[in-house]
């Protein structure tokens, strides 16, 4: 028997990346899971190459800022699936620019992304686990949010706020069953972080005391973690996952 065997796993943005790799690790550890991501393309091809190896896994376009999509995924999956056990927030974005020349369509499109997308699949997701009085939210923020980053305003304020929604969502829901916590990521070698250039990575690394960047396996063992029984009663927590690079109090 493995260890999630019989669970349903939602990821956002699973196609790619970190949740790639939280995907991945849940699978294999005996999960069905659900890859969501705006390209349905990227998100079948990871999908197939886990079921060619005997994995379950589905695949669904929806865009998390949008909650008619985020529903009709719920609505899909539910039919399909019967049941959503542990839900992973990780689809996020970043459109960065100096806080003077940031545009109002950048600052809305990462809020609504990163942190409305959070609200949106939480508030779908927590309808059926409160039903079954049984679930787990991990909600990806990012060291950015904990400390700043010049160019990065509007992402620092959506994955700081991303905290405040996990913490709050965890005490409503404490009493059925379900927990919710964060993962804060340091710089993790991604899509996301591949446009760095060579110079900033260096200044970087001087930050970390692990003296190198973050791979996505980094972080899922780390969700895998927070969504297996061994976590019961730890919820509204933050794990940081950064070589060292900020140690939260
Ligand atoms: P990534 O490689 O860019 O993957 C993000 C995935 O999310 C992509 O597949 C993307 O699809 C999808 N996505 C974007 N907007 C979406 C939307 N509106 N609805 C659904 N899916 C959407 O990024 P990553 O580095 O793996 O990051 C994953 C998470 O970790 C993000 O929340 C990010 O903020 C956080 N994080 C990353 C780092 C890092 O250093 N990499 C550090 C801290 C936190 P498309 O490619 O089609 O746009």
């Amino acid at each position: 028997m493995s260890e999630f065997d019989g669970k349903v796993a939602l990821i956002t943005g699973g196609a790619q990346g970190i949740g790639k790799a939280i995907g991945t690790l849940l699978a294999e550890r005996g999960a069905t899971v659900v890859v969501s991501d705006l390209n349905l393309e990227a998100a079948e091809e990871t999908v197939s190459g886990w079921t060619s190896r005997g994995l379950e896994a589905m695949a669904i376009r929806a865009d998390v800022a949008s909650e008619g999509d985020v529903k009709a995924m719920f609505d899909t999956v539910l039919s399909r699936v019967g049941k959503v056990d542990i839900l992973v927030n990780n689809a996020g974005i970043t459109r960065d620019k100096l806080l003077m020349r940031m545009k109002d369509e950048d600052w809305n499109l990462v809020l609504s992304v990163n942190l409305k997308g959070t609200f949106n699949c939480m508030k779908a997701a927590l309808s059926s686990m409160s039903k079954n009085r049984r679930g787990r939210i991990v909600n990806i923020s990012s060291v950015v949010g904990a400390i700043g980053n010049p160019g990065q305003a509007n992402y620092a304020a959506s994955k700081a706020a991303v905290i405040g929604l996990t913490k709050t969502v965890a005490r409503e829901y404490a009493s059925r069953g379900i927990t919710v916590n964060a993962v804060a990521p340091g710089f993790i070698e991604t899509s996301m972080t591949a446009s760095l250039s060579e110079n900033v990575k260096e200044t970087l690394m001087k930050q970390i005391p692990q003296g190198r960047l973050g791979v996505p396996g980094d972080v899922a063992h780390a969700v895998a973690f927070l969504v297996s029984e061994g976590s019961n009663y730890i919820t509204g927590q933050v794990l940081h996952v950064n070589g060292g690079m900020y140690m939260s109090g």
